[in-house]
């Protein structure tokens, strides 16, 4: 297990950050004891906290696929990637076309650590990992590893997959999607899945206050606040759902019930 190899201090293992809380809940390896103790609290305070991460990798794999095969997107930003799992975005859309090329970005040092893993882009197409913190946006459009692989005037699909439940109303979530859909050209998409507490604000604060006595926001948000990301752009069918809802596909199993799920998601494109 991770704890027990020499640690760099950098990781700060001693408390959980939600990159490695998100790895355990998938049942990754991933992880460090603080992480799994800010998981099954948060367990305790929502049983249900499993099924919202297993069902946001299979709505990250649909809109993905949904871009690359109908909507043309050969260019992907991913923001708040993760510690990578089977499949990758690259994975997913080079599938569909092997030149798609993929930015990933997440400021978890573990996730830093495994980005290696993410850089194993097909011979035609292209990937890079940028450290960086998503309320940095000006920084992050302007860093040369975006430049280098993404061309801003052609269409990008830019990827918010549960991330922005992190970032608190005090850091101006909306100002910040703004800003990132103002730098992409027409044609281009924002994917965006969101953790609400519609269904059970009583599970939700509780998974909410776990987090923040660690010292991480988490924030739920409610379903028109979700689709307030989405303003100004062209909603795809079926618009904001939880996401089973979401296009579902013949990989899609059992369906867990809304209040299981807890997260919604839409794509929407930018006209
Ligand atoms: N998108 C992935 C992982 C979601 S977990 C998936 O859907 O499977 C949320 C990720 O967002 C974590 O890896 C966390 O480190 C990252 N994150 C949270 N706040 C961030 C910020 N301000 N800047 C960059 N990444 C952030």
């Amino acid at each position: 297990m991770t704890d027990e190899i020499a640690v760099p201090a950098n990781l700060h293992a001693d408390r959980p950050h939600p990159a490695r809380v998100y790895d355990f809940l998938l049942g990754g390896k991933d992880n460090f004891a603080a992480d799994r103790a800010a998981a099954e609290a948060g367990l305790r305070a929502n049983p249900n906290s499993r099924i919202p991460p297993r069902e946001n990798r299979a709505f990250l794999r649909r809109v993905v696929r949904h871009l690359a095969a109908e909507a043309g997107i050969r260019q992907f930003l991913d923001i708040g990637t993760g510690i990578p799992t089977a499949p990758n975005v690259h994975q997913v859309a080079q599938e569909v076309a092997p030149e798609a090329r993929v930015v990933y970005v997440d400021n978890d040092p573990m996730v830093l650590a495994h980005a290696r893993a993410l850089l194993t882009s097909g011979g035609q197409g292209r990937t890079e990992y940028i450290d960086a913190d998503l309320r940095n946006v000006d920084a992050l459009l302007a860093s040369k590893e975006l430049r280098a692989v993404i061309d801003l005037d052609q269409p990008v699909g830019l990827l918010l997959i549960a991330i922005m439940h992190f970032v608190g109303d005090d850091d101006d979530p909306y100002a910040i999607v703004g800003r990132l859909l103002d730098a992409l050209p027409s044609g281009s998409y924002l994917a965006l899945s969101h953790l609400t507490g519609d269904f059970d604000p009583g599970a939700w604060e509780g998974v909410a206050a776990v987090y923040r006595r660690s010292g991480v926001t988490m924030q739920v948000r409610s379903k028109p606040q979700i689709e307030r990301f989405f303003d100004g752009l062209d909603m795809i069918e079926p618009g904001v759902q939880v996401l089973p809802a979401w296009r579902p596909d013949a990989d899609s199993g059992e369906t867990p019930t809304d209040t299981q799920v807890s997260v919604y998601g839409g794509l929407a494109r930018k006209p």
